[in-house]
């Protein structure tokens, strides 16, 4: 009998986390699958007992459950609390434990276009939402010369800030006075939902004084290059899109499942091809 592996969202149906690991399972011949349940707000709790009675082996969560599903786990990585949410489950002896991959997803999907260290280097953070608040954390982890937050809503970003005590090493600003100061900061990140589909020609931030050479990562990845990117390419930046931390945390995911590390180039390539993009992005 194979292990089941859930992704419970709502809406679930756009989801390439079941393509990218059956296809993960499958080529490694691991008795596994991955399969996506549509799981309303009122039906969460018996969504995640339900899984434990019917022997998974863990889930993902997609929103809007990554906050709320925390009430329903026995454990919690120290990162997600932090962090602030869940988006990977494991069944470990009998108790549901909850991690959060999304941001050590993204500082890996990161290094591989990096030319400096994050140590050594500015961040600016655009948003203060669920995923800028997995990255934020994940980044001031792994250590940064500077990371800066700027959000609408400053006061979000203000205590990010404060949960994490690095205030050594960063403030919040607004949107606006971030765009004065951008070319300061050596990677700039959009973890905003601006710009995302079928939103496609809004921006997230002004790129009017971005520095050549300024490596600019927007984390949506539908549509597969956003006009922010396009710009900021335009601008001489080094750009990447939401595949690699998409690509990264569903790694990380997969080794907390199976034990196994994955083929990431893989997984990236049947995330693209199912997005109809192109590789160089
Ligand atoms: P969220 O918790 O709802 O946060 C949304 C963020 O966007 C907040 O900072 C919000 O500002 C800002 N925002 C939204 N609409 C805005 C507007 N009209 N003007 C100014 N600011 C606006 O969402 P999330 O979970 O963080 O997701 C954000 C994006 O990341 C989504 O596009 C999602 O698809 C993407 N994502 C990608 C990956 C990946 O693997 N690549 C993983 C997770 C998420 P306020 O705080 O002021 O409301």
């Amino acid at each position: 009998m194979k292990n089941m592996i859930g992704l419970i969202g709502h809406p679930v149906a756009h989801s390439k986390s079941p393509v990218m690991h059956n296809a993960i399972f499958n080529q490694m011949k691991l008795p596994f699958v991955y399969h996506a349940f549509d799981v309303k707000s009122d039906e969460l709790g018996q969504a995640v007992s339900g899984m434990m009675a019917l022997g998974f082996k863990g889930f993902n969560v997609t929103i809007p459950h990554k906050v709320a599903v925390m009430d329903y786990l026995d454990e919690i990585d120290e990162e997600a609390l932090v962090i602030g949410a869940v988006n990977t489950v494991v069944s470990r002896n009998g108790k549901w434990v909850g991690y959060n991959t999304d941001g050590k997803g993204f500082v890996l999907s990161l290094k591989t276009i990096l030319s400096k260290p994050l140590q050594d280097s500015n961040v600016l953070i655009i948003g203060a939402g669920g995923a800028a608040r997995a990255i934020y954390t994940s980044i001031v982890k792994s250590g940064v010369r500077r990371i800066d937050l700027a959000n609408r809503s400053i006061d979000k970003a203000e205590q990010l800030i404060a949960l994490n005590h690095s205030h050594q090493f960063s403030d919040a600003f607004s949107i606006d006075s971030a765009a004065d100061k951008i070319c300061e900061y050596d990677i700039v990140i959009n973890a905003t939902s601006i710009g995302m589909s079928p939103d496609v020609e809004a921006i997230p931030i002004s790129l009017h004084h971005l520095k050549r050479g300024t490596v600019v990562s927007d984390i949506i990845y539908n549509p597969f290059q956003t006009k922010w990117l396009t710009i900021a390419k335009e601008k001489g930046a080094i750009v990447q899109n939401g595949i690699g931390m998409f690509v990264e945390q569903g790694a990380l995911a997969f080794e907390q499942w199976t034990g196994l590390k994955p083929d990431v180039d893989l997984m990236n390539e049947i995330v693209t091809k199912e997005l109809g993009g192109t590789k160089e992005c």
